[in-house]
Order: C-alpha cells, then structure tokens, then sequence
C-alpha cells in the first residue's frame, strides 16, 4: 500500500493536462514528458517490450505468462491525462483514517470540503484519503490508474507463485478530450480483452458505455444600429436561441437518467453578429444516438434555408 501511495504522490505532481484547441499527438508535450518517465520504470520494474509509439503517444508493455497453461491475454488501460482544470503545482497530502468530518484543504485560503456538499465522503470513513491544497486537481483521473495497474504488475513480478497469462499495459493520451483512444493501435495491442482501469468507485466495474458525439455550431447575424435596423439586422443570440428551442425539451442531462439519451448545450457565446455554441450527444441506443445526430443536422438545414 505504501508503495503504492508513493508512486501515485509522485505522479500526480506531473502536470498532464490535455489541451482540446492543440493539434498536436499527444495534445500538449508534457504528456510526451510523461510517458517518458513511465517508460523507464516499466523497464525498472522488469516489464518486457515496452516501447513508445511517437504517433499515437501510447506506451506499451507487457508482463510474460508465467505458466504453461493455455490463457487468453489479458490488457489493462489507463490515460495519462488530466482534466482540464487547473495543474500546476500539485501539492497532495494525505489524511489518514478519515473520521468523516469537513476536510480543511487549504486552511490560508479556507477551503474546505464539506460533507453538506459532497455526502458521498460519508462512505469513506476510515479510508486514507488523498488531497489537493483546493487550488489545483488532483489527477487520481487517472494517474491513480496508471499506479494500480503498475503496482499490480510489481506484485506479480515479485510473486512467482502466482500463475497468469500474458498481461498487456498501455498508458494514453488526451482521454479528457476525447481523442487519445481514437489512434490506439488495438490489433497491435494484442489481446482480445482488456480493461480500461480509470477513475470511479471501489469496485464498480462497467461493461458498456454510451455513444458520445460533439456538434459546435455557428451562427453568422447582421449587426446593425438598433435605430435603424427594421428588416435589416440579424441576431446571432436570437438564432443560436432558435436552434436550441428546435431541439427536444425534456432531452435534457437534468431530465434523463439511465440509459436515456440527451442533448447537452454545454456553453454559447453569442453576439449580434456571431454566435457559437457546443453541444454534446450521448445515446445508449445507436439508432437514437444517430437520429439525434441527424435532428441537429437537420434543424441547421432548415435555419440555413
Ligand atoms: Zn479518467
């Protein structure tokens, strides 16, 4: 457990933040720094054929079967990024045997996490919780991840004993901006199952995920003087207002739960003369997911008409 702790302290004082507007594989450079620093110690820790793959920025390695029996490999996955939110200067600590009250995060600037606020906290009493000072993330999403899957691998290494196929690892890029696992090289990977090891709670395991898409959409207005603009002056705001009211009021993230699809307006910057708004989709159901897709299409269709 200490060990484990320590790699993880360690590698959440990486700052790894993705960056959506970047074009760059992988997005920002400091993810490249990263996967460097994982490489040597996969090789430290004694795993085989580990390599990096400069065009798609995964790292890859892989644990030996142990036994002469005949198993399926195995792979495990965990992103190197962080969210996009504030990663400088990560200053964990940790609290030990969690009594259940307001965590002081930063007492300076007293921020504090309470309980009224995240109720969820009551189910980690007695747990060792680790922390930020409140002013950055912490990036457990998913160094925590990379650390499980890595400390596993030295236990196995260092336990013999214990029989196991072929184990496959993989650390990727810029999962928070939903483009790393696009360029994955899975037939290169090798294994017909692997498990994506990333941030939730104990022992939840998922084995199915929405579609997801994204739509940016644009509205071009004509702005002119209000005194004179009587059949001239085309809103941006009003439009982009349009569009949205086109789609299905109760598709909504605060009106959906389960399985159920949504549209999700996630910010609108608008003027007179432009406005630009992001969207994403999600549907459990392909074909519903696809409709949606279509609907927005559509409805731009009809505005541009
Ligand atoms: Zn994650």
């Amino acid at each position: 457990m200490e060990q484990l702790t320590q790699r993880l302290l360690r590698y959440v004082k990486i700052n790894t933040r993705s960056d959506e507007a970047s074009t760059s594989v992988p997005s920002t450079q400091s993810q490249v720094e990263f996967a460097r620093i994982l490489e040597k110690e996969c090789l430290q820790i004694g795993l085989s054929d580990v390599t990096y793959n400069t065009s798609n920025g995964f790292l890859t390695a892989t644990l030996p079967s142990n036994t002469s029996k005949e198993v399926t490999p195995i792979g495990f996955i965990a992103h190197m990024d962080t969210a996009d939110f504030e990663s400088e200067n990560v200053s964990p600590h940790i609290v030990h045997n969690y009594d259940g009250h307001d965590l002081v995060l930063n007492d300076e600037q007293q921020i504090i996490l309470k309980v009224a606020d995240f109720p969820n906290l009551k189910n980690y009493v007695g747990h060792t919780l680790m922390l930020t000072d409140g002013t950055t993330l912490l990036g457990a999403d998913n160094k925590a991840g990379i650390a499980a899957i890595l400390e596993a691998m030295v236990y196995l290494l260092n336990h013999p004993e214990i029989e196991h196929g072929t184990v496959r690892v993989a650390f990727g890029p810029d999962e928070e901006i939903g483009r790393g696992a696009n360029l994955f090289d899975a037939k290169g990977f090798n294994t017909k199952y692997a498990y994506t090891v990333d941030g939730s709670v104990k022992g939840e395991l998922e084995y199915e995920s929405f579609n997801a898409a994204a739509a940016k959409v644009t509205f071009k207005g004509v702005s002119v003087h209000p005194g004179t603009a009587k059949g001239k002056m085309i809103n941006a705001v009003k439009l982009a207002m349009e569009f949205d009211a086109m789609l299905p009021v109760d598709q909504v993230p605060e009106k959906t739960e389960g399985y159920e699809g949504f549209f999700l307006c996630s910010s609108l910057n608008a003027t007179i003369e432009n406005a630009s708004a992001s969207y994403i989709i999600r549907d459990h159901d392909k074909e519903k997911f696809n409709q949606k897709k279509q609907l927005m299409l559509q409805n731009a269709a009809k505005m541009n008409d």
